[in-house]
This record gives structure tokens, sequence and C-alpha cells, in this order.
């Protein structure tokens, strides 16, 4: 058995917990009616004393009686009540109080004399409680004494011993110097009912923990079954098999982290589900050229020799066709870097510089379209942000603008302050994007079909690489066009330094 499982650790919790809380009530209630059995036994041993001493009164006065009748009188009287006293215990005590204590006469006959036991009935504790009964001769007041109780705890366990409870009953009897009477109260009643308890609380105790271990082992069994759910999902993903979904019902903390568990099962399968259409999309854009490439080499075999015009052209086909593999991967190995998970310099630089940087270089690449340019003009617009791959991004719009308008049109690249953000608009004059087009032109290899029928057109990964730069920018980009009027992309940047 693993320690660190959570099923051992509540259940050692648990039976822990049970127990001190079966074991605290137990005890406690041990305790409490074992002290009120106690008060009861002192007041019973109360009440043993003082019918012992009405007894004792009466048999003194009877004997007194009898001694008078017999014709006794002063010191003789006395001597025969001392005798009759002595000589066996008085009846009442025979008739009904033995079942209740038991009882010891000790006599002290002259000053200086000590207590001798004069007779004892009922079989009074071995203890002679010697000196509690010399000084209740000694002051004629009744002396209580309680030895031999156990601890509680102890009787709660083993057995029930609430000890004897003695009263030293100083008696006056004439003819004697001095008698005490050993009144001895053992309450068995008491400890009867105490040692009754022990079994059931045993087995009420049992039930109680037996009861929560069980609980506790349901709710355990319970929780460990969706976690089970949980790992055994979280194997199912990692094999691959994304489509599997974890039950999210109920109003708990595990069905909480099974929505997010399953968001995040959603973002793996839409991730997983865009890098392969991702491939297929490379693949394809890929295959096209090679073919051609292909084409033009078989050509070439088979006639190139003979016909010099025949070879100039596949040449140059294949020349074309390897000039566009070379832009795919160099547009491929772009998207892959701008995706990559490298910092964001935060450094403030001024956008209209950037702008006039990127409309002159592509001024320099489109010289012979004889377009015409309207830039930011000279002032300075201050951001924070990375300027390098903000230039990458404007610098694939401005292209895409260049490239899609024809001769002699308008391109502007312009900046404005709006509140927080900085405006950058790139508008052309151009063929512009049909409507349908305009929610898909960011995805990666989406062309609008305007421009696949463009010589100049591309494999549609720029707008989706600017985009990337764009929101890891903290930025927004959007779009609207009028299809032979132009087409204008805004991007708003933060001013302020981004998360
Ligand atoms: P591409 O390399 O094909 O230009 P982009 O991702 O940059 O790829 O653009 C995606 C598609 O959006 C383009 O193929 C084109 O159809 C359309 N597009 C982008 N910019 C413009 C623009 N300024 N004018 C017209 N169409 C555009």
């Amino acid at each position: 058995m693993r320690f660190s499982t959570i099923r051992a650790r509540v259940a050692i919790v648990s039976a822990v917990f049970a127990l001190a809380l079966i074991g605290s009530v137990a005890v406690g209630t041990y305790v409490l009616v074992a002290r009120g059995m106690r008060a009861a036994a002192v007041e019973t041993a109360g009440r043993l004393a003082s019918a012992s001493d009405r007894a004792m009164q009466n048999a003194i006065d009877a004997a007194y009686e009898r001694a008078n009748r017999a014709g006794l009188e002063g010191e003789a009287a006395r001597a025969d009540v001392a005798r009759q006293i002595t000589a066996e215990p008085p009846a009442a005590f025979e008739q009904g109080l033995v079942y209740e204590g038991s009882f010891s006469l000790h006599v002290a006959e002259h000053p200086g004399d000590d207590l001798g036991l004069a007779w004892s009935i009922g079989d009074p504790p071995h203890d002679p409680g010697d000196r509690s009964r010399v000084e209740a001769a000694r002051t004629g007041t009744p002396v209580r004494a309680f030895p031999g109780a156990q601890p509680l705890i102890v009787g709660m366990f083993v057995k029930a011993d609430l000890g004897v409870y003695t009263t030293h009953l100083p008696i006056e009897i004439p003819g004697l110097y001095a008698a005490v009477l050993d009144v001895s109260y053992v309450p068995a009643a008491q400890e009867e009912i105490l040692d009754g308890t022990r079994l059931p609380m045993y087995i009420l105790g049992s039930i109680g923990l037996l009861g929560s271990l069980l609980i506790a082992a349901g709710a355990t069994r319970w929780a460990i079954s969706l976690i089970e759910d949980l790992r055994r999902t979280a194997d199912s993903v990692d094999v691959g098999m994304l489509d599997i979904r974890l039950p999210e019902e109920g109003d708990n903390e595990v069905a909480d982290l099974a929505r997010s568990l399953n968001r995040l099962i959603d973002n793996l399968q839409r991730r997983n589900e865009a890098q392969t259409r991702f491939i297929a999309d490379a693949s394809h854009e890929l295959a096209t050229p090679v073919a051609g490439i292909r084409g033009y080499v078989n050509i070439l075999r088979a006639w190139g020799a003979e016909d010099p015009a025949l070879q100039e052209e596949a040449v140059s086909a294949i020349d074309r066709e390897s000039r566009r593999m070379a832009r795919l991967c160099s547009d491929l190995l772009s998207l892959i870097r701008s995706e990559e998970q490298v910092e964001f310099r935060q450094i403030r630089y001024d956008i209209n510089a950037v702008c006039r940087e990127v409309l002159a270089n592509a001024a320099t690449r489109y010289l012979d379209k004889g377009l015409e340019y309207t830039g930011p003009g000279d002032g300075s617009l201050w951001l924070h942000g990375d300027p390098d791959r903000i230039e990458e991004a404007l610098g694939i719009l401005v292209d895409n603008a260049c490239k899609y308008t024809p001769e002699g049109g308008r391109v502007s690249l312009t900046t404005r302050r709006s509140r927080d953000r900085i405006i950058v608009t790139v508008a052309d004059s151009g063929v512009g994007i049909p409507e349908a087009d305009l929610p898909n032109v960011f995805e990666r290899f989406y062309r609008s079909d305007l421009s696949r029928s463009q010589e100049t057109g591309g494999f549609g990964l720029g707008l989706a690489i600017a985009k990337h730069i764009i929101d890891v920018s903290g930025g927004t980009v959007t779009v609207r066009s009028v299809i032979g009027q132009g087409t204008t992309f805004e991007v708003s940047l933060p001013r302020q330094r981004g998360k």
C-alpha cells in the first residue's frame, strides 16, 4: 500500500478523526456518568450513616430499658448497656441495614485504651481506617473516608471501581469511654451500571468507527473514480486520441477541472488540425512547382537537343518554377520564425520612421509599376514595441498593396494617434478583395480568386505572418475592400509597453 496516495491519506485522516471523535465522546460520556454515580454513592453512604446512627440510639435506649426492667440502676445499668451493645450487632443491622452496607463497632472502655473491635457485620473492608476512627472518637463528630477508588479512565476499560465509602460515626454508649461505628458502603449497584455501559459503548463505537470509515471510503472512491477518468482521458490524449472528452456533469471541483481539460483538448485538437492542414497545404504548394520542373525536364530530355526554342522555353520555365519554390520556402521560414516563441522587444520607437522605411523599400521593388505613394509625413509618432517585427508586418501589407494595384495606381501608408493607440492605415487603389473572402484572408494559404489569376500572386502566407506579429504586439488588424476600387488594412497598436 502506498501512503502517498489520496486513498491512503483520506483513510488515515478519517480513521484518526473518527477515533478521536468517538473516543472523546465515549470518554466524556463515561466520565460524566461515573461522576454522577460517585455523587449518588456519597449520598447513599450519608443516608446509611444516619440510619445506622438512629439504629444504634434505638438499640441503646432498648438496652437501657431492659437493664432497668431487670432492676439494675446507676453504674450497674450502664455496664449492662455496654455489655449488651458490644456483645452483638443490634437487631436492626441484622434485619435490614446489612443489605446496604457493612458495619463494625470499635470501643475503648477506659481513657487511654485503644479502640478495639467489638463486633462487625457484613464483611467490612480490610482497611482499618485507624486514624479517621481515632479522629472521630477524639472530636465526637463523624469523619468520612472514601479510600480505594481507581481513576475513571481505568474503570472505563477494565472494571468500574468507585471505592469504599466509610463514615466513622462516634456513638455515646453508657458505660464505655469511647465508641465508633464504622459504616461502610460499597457502591456495587453503581459499578454494575457502569460495567454494563462498557459493551454497548464498544459496540456503538465500533459501528461509528466502521460507519465513518465506510463513508470516507465511499467519498474517496467517488473522487478517485473522477480522477481516474481524468487520467484515462489524459492517457488517450497522450496517444493522439483528441476526440475524447471528460464528463463535465456536476457542480464540483472535479467537474471544473474536467471543463478546463476539455477546453485544453479542444485547443489541442484545433492546433493539431491546423497543423495537419498547414502541412498538407505546404506540401501541395511545393508539389506544384516540382511537378512543373519535372515536366519541363522530361521535355528537355525528349526534344531539347533538336529544338533550341523549346529548350529556351523549358529552361526559363524551370527557372520560374524554382524561383517560386525558393519564394515559398522563404515564406514558410518567415511564418515559422514569426510563430517561434521569441521575445518581442519593448523599445520606444518612431512609427513614422518605420513607415517611411517600408514605403521606400516598396517603391524600389515596384519601380516599374509607376505607383503613386503617400507616406506619413515628416513628424514623429512614438510608441513602445519591437520596430523590426512591426516593420516586417507593415512590409507585408504594403507589398500586397503594391502587388495587387495595377500600374499607375495609388498606395498610401499613414499614421495617426487615437487615445492610447496608434492607427496605421495601408490603403491602395487596387483590384480589391471579394466580400466573401474578407473573413478568410488572414488564414494561411488563403488566396482570393482575384489574385490567383495574377502572375504576381503569392502563397497566401503573408497576411497570416503579419496578423501573428500584430497579435503578439498587442495590436489588431482589420480589412475593408471594394472590388475594383481598392483595399484598406487598419492596424491598431498600443502606445504603451505591452504585458
Ligand atoms: P499572398 O502571398 O498570396 O499575397 P497574403 O496572405 O499576403 O498572401 O494575402 C492573402 C490573399 O489576400 C492574397 O492572395 C490576396 O488574394 C488577398 N490580398 C491581400 N492583400 C491584398 C490587397 N492589398 N489587395 C487585394 N487583395 C489582397
